[in-house]
């Protein structure tokens, strides 16, 4: 059989939840293996994600006690995005499927089994999609939603309210792994893979225990982090302004000069020091865009690893 599952469960500071988030995920891995849908060999492959807490201890205890439980320690915290992409690069060279989710199941596990029969049907990418955010606070629902809608009018073009909950095949994970960008930004890339694909629709729900580690300044550098590493629509953007300043200015010359013929010399103040304001301005923000994408080609020539893997638990099943 050519069915093994492994689970990527990125972790940061989620010793709150991991012991029950374990014990879910345990039950409806057995229970896919029962009914004969996955491979014996299927794992729950946690990332720690250099957690200032316990989240590593519970890992570690967890494997001891259970060799479904496999874990991977990063030497420091990298942020979700690479502690997610650690998980998937490890698990592609065991597993012919892994599904990415959330240590803090907001993301209902219940649509694993649709993801798995999708795959089993000969999908290679099968993305979750929330089908509401009843369940989330105004804040973050306006946020988020705000934030999709953001990435795609500059040019990002992500599924819309998918996050990182997601089935992908072996050879889409090969794909994922040509990609050599540092900057990787999951979301965008993956449609980008191309093979066949489709969704799963779920509820999103509550945190069952502790805070979210996305806070609304996480939220915009991460949207910023999107726009500039998936597309150049802002400096498109930007070229565009500078021309339509450009025609501005053509039409304030011919004024002035009207103007200075019919005798009235003396423009205002005013209007001399809105102009040098406005485009100080401007200047300022084209500079600051321009400046991020260097900033990118800087970090790209670089090409620091995006993780260091320090330890990594894992039980092969040498059966079968
Ligand atoms: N996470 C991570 N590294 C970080 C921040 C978050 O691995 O630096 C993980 C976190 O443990 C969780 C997932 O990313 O499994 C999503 O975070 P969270 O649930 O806090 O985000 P939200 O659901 O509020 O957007
Ligand atoms: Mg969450």
């Amino acid at each position: 059989m050519n069915n093994k599952l492994y689970l990527v469960i990125p972790c940061y500071n989620e010793e709150e939840v991991l012991p029950e988030t374990a014990r879910r995920l345990k039950e409806k891995i057995s229970f896919l293996i029962e009914k004969g849908k996955i491979d014996k060999g299927s794992r729950i492959l946690f990332v720690n994600d250099g957690s200032r807490d316990k989240t590593w201890d519970i890992i570690s205890a967890l494997h001891e006690e259970n060799c479904l439980y496999s874990g991977i320690n990063l030497s420091r915290n990298r942020g979700h995005q690479n502690a997610l992409l650690a998980g998937l690069m490890t698990a592609k060279e065991h597993a012919d499927m892994v599904i990415s989710m959330d240590a803090d199941l907001q993301d209902d596990i219940n649509a694993v089994d649709e993801m798995v029969d999708k795959y089993l049907s000969g999908i290679d990418i099968v993305y979750g999609v929330r089908s509401s955010r009843a369940k989330d606070t105004f804040f973050k629902k306006a946020t988020a939603e705000g934030f999709y809608k953001l990435m795609n009018s500059m040019g990002a073009n992500t599924v819309f309210n998918h996050a990182d909950y997601r089935l992908m095949s072996k050879r889409a994970l090969e794909g994922l792994a040509e990609f050599q960008e540092v900057n990787l930004f999951l979301r965008g890339i993956v449609p980008m893979i191309g093979y066949s694909w489709d969704v799963v629709y779920y509820e999103r729900g509550e945190r069952f225990a502790g805070e979210s580690k996305y806070p609304l300044g996480k939220m915009i550098s991460f949207a910023i982090e999107g726009i500039t590493s998936l597309s150049t629509k802002p400096i498109r953007l930007i070229t565009g302004l500078g021309f339509f300043i450009f025609l501005v200015s053509i039409g304030i010359l011919i004024y002035s000069l009207v103007r200075h013929f019919m005798g009235a010399t003396i423009v205002g103040w005013t209007t001399l020091m809105v102009s040098v304001w406005a485009i100080g301005g401007l200047i300022l923000l084209s500079l600051g865009v321009v400046g991020e994408y260097i900033g990118k080609i800087y970090l790209e020539t670089k090409a620091r690893p995006r993780y260091i893997i320090e330890q990594f638990l894992n039980e092969e099943d040498v059966e079968d």
